[in-house]
């Protein structure tokens, strides 16, 4: 056979090589990722050009991957059927660095020396096929190409700055199209060829991709085996006792054997077509995935195309999880995201959604995002600018038909868990004011027991009211009996109970809803259009004196009294300046500072 040929890395490999080799250390285990994509990758492409020339297939049909362990040895091998490499393909690919990824990798590594961190690089990155290296000390590819008649097998080694290719001759170690990567993992690194270890990392980290993946498996079955009877027993015996003898002298024994287990869900859920999935499916999928108990109270399943493709499913959990504080700083991990069905991270909730929707859960999966992904990338993207601004949409939509559903209890049950969070949203996102606003509930003075919406407040609104009103207060109750109510009851007007610390400011964010501003009855320039000058004159010139009087004993403790026309039986009220805090604000800023 031809000799092996030498060959030098490229510059930049050589110096990531050397980075992956001896000095990161953290996140070794997405080394399989990576070489897992880069097989996904080789059967995308196949599968891709063999629609066009199905000749292609033709040397072994089945596209799957295979992972071997020799744990004994510390040995992995990986097999795919994909696309293979010729001789020039693996100088170019596994010689020299293509992806511009790869470049803002080193950069990164740079900066996070000078800055003294070593921020989990690896993870977020990834560094590619030389991530073989984290674990590696020697690693062989054996590649055939559809486009040679030709086996090669490159081999490159930890800290060495060459590699070498050389062509296949052991007819034993022939494959009809393809790549073997054969890793012999470093002494420290050697569990990971444990057969359940690697099963338990292709299933984190792979099992959504598209092709089957294997691993080779210890399997038992029990069999039934026949003992020996003893000769002269039995021919005594009568035909009964044979039977029973017979049923005694048979045990159970295991047979241990090697076998290959699909490892990976092949049909991704969120790849199927929606009219074919039922809501169980949905719902075992959610519970698997996020390891939850409950079934979500809603899930949505979309495609978008054109600009940017992605699929999506998202939920809204019927439990939330969270405390208060939660929503403020959301550590959920409730976004999977995926490129082309490789799982990426579930770290990138908030660049995906905004703070107060991190209470919805889901997978996207991108076509167009890069595999080495990474948090900067998606801050930059305009790709994921849209894609953000999709998903909060149909965020909206779904929590709108949880809503509109004919199970009152359902949106009940939202409310409980996330009004808050959307409350927040009045506060945070402006841009939504439109979509937020439908969905807010609040008791009021003609439904005490039962939240309305403003929709139904506008509907129920007296035929030349204006505004839409609204006390703030601790509870319902105390709403209720505020000295502020009673001329607006007495005019059968309806105002809203903001009972919830929060409602006050979200409220005072929306400033109006359909054209009708929000008005605190508490407020000292309340006007209910139905002010009559002349006898306001007379009443003022009548308790002028008392005003002045009342007002010289309270001095600094009330900025003014005044004659009103907003009560009906209370003799008096304090009311707060039209530009200060509220009663309930102050009470709240008081309880801030405690
Ligand atoms: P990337 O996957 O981002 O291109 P990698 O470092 O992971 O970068 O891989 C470099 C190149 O090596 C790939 O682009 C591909 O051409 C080739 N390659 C790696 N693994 C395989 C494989 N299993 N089958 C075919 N080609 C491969
Ligand atoms: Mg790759």
């Amino acid at each position: 056979p031809p000799p092996a040929e030498k060959y030098e890395y490229q510059a930049e490999v050589s110096r990531l090589m050397d980075l992956i080799v001896n000095s990161l250390y953290s996140n070794k285990e997405v080394f399989l990722r990576e070489l897992i994509s880069n097989a996904s990758d080789a059967l995308d492409k196949l599968r891709y050009l063999s629609v066009t020339d199905p000749q292609l297939l033709k040397d072994a049909v089945d596209l799957d991957i295979r992972i071997q362990t020799d744990k004994d040895n510390g040995i992995i091998t990986i097999t795919d059927s994909g696309i293979g490499m010729t001789r020039q393909e693996l100088v170019d690919g596994l010689g020299t660095i293509a992806q511009s990824g790869t470049a803002k990798f080193l950069k990164a590594v740079k900066e996070s020396k000078d800055a003294g961190t070593d921020n989990n690089l690896i993870g977020q990155f990834g560094v590619g096929f030389y991530s073989a290296f984290l674990v590696s000390d020697k690693v062989v590819v054996s590649t055939k190409s559809p486009k040679s008649d030709r086996q090669y097998i490159w081999e490159g080694e930890a800290n060495v700055s060459s590699y070498t290719i050389r062509e296949e001759t052991n007819p034993e170690n022939l494959i009809p199209r393809g790549t073997r990567l054969t890793l012999y993992l470093k002494r420290d690194d050697k569990g990971f060829a444990h057969p359940e270890r690697i099963q338990k990392l292709v299933k984190n980290y792979s099992q959504f991709v598209s092709f089957p993946i294997y691993t080779w498996q210890e399997k038992g079955i029990t069999k039934e085996v026949e003992v020996d009877e003893d000769p002269v027993e039995a021919k005594e015996a009568d035909q009964d006792e044979k039977i029973e003898k017979k049923k005694k002298n048979t045990k159970k024994v295991v047979e241990r054997f090697w076998d290959w287990e699909l490892t990976n869900e092949t049909q991704p859920i969120w790849l199927r077509n929606p009219k074919e999935v039922t809501t169980e499916e949905y719902n075992e999928f959610y519970k698997k995935t996020f390891n939850e108990y409950s079934d979500p109270l809603a899930s949505s399943h979309f495609t978008t195309e054109g600009e940017v493709e992605f699929r999506s499913i998202l939920y809204v959990p019927a439990v939330s999880p969270m405390g208060k504080d939660d929503i403020i700083n959301p550590k959920t991990k409730n976004i999977r995201l995926y490129v082309k069905r490789v799982f990426i991270s579930d770290d990138f909730d908030g660049e995906l959604f905004p703070r107060y929707l991190s209470f919805v859960k889901g997978v996207v999966d991108s076509n167009d995002l890069p595999l080495n992904v990474s948090r900067e990338i998606l801050q930059e993207s305009r790709i994921v600018r849209i894609m953000r601004k999709r998903l909060v949409r149909k965020a909206f939509d779904m929590i709108l038909g949880i809503s509109m559903s004919e199970n009152k209890g359902d949106y009940e049950t939202f409310w409980e868990n996330f009004g808050r969070h959307l409350k927040m949203g009045c506060i945070e996102d402006r841009e939504n004011h439109k979509r937020l606003a439908p969905l807010l509930r609040f008791f009021s003075s003609q439904s005490e027991d039962e939240m309305i919406s403003l929709d139904e407040y506008v509907e129920n609104m007296k035929p030349e009211q204006k505004d839409i009103y609204y006390i703030a207060s601790d509870s319902v109750s105390s709403a209720r009996n505020a000295p502020f109510l009673e001329r607006l009851l007495e005019k059968d007007l309806e105002v809203l109970y903001l009972v919830d610390p929060i409602d006050e400011v979200a409220i005072q964010n929306l400033k109006s809803y359909k054209e009708k501003n929000f008005v605190d009855i508490s407020k000292e320039d309340l006007d209910l259009g139905d002010k009559n000058e002349e006898k306001e004159k007379v009443t003022k010139e009548e308790f002028g004196k008392t005003c002045d009087w009342i007002k010289k004993r309270l001095g600094e403790k009330v900025a003014g009294v005044q004659i009103s026309n907003r009560l009906s039986s209370s003799p008096c009220v304090l009311v707060s300046g039209k530009f200060g805090w509220s009663a309930n604000m102050e009470r709240l800023m008081k309880a801030q500072t405690v």
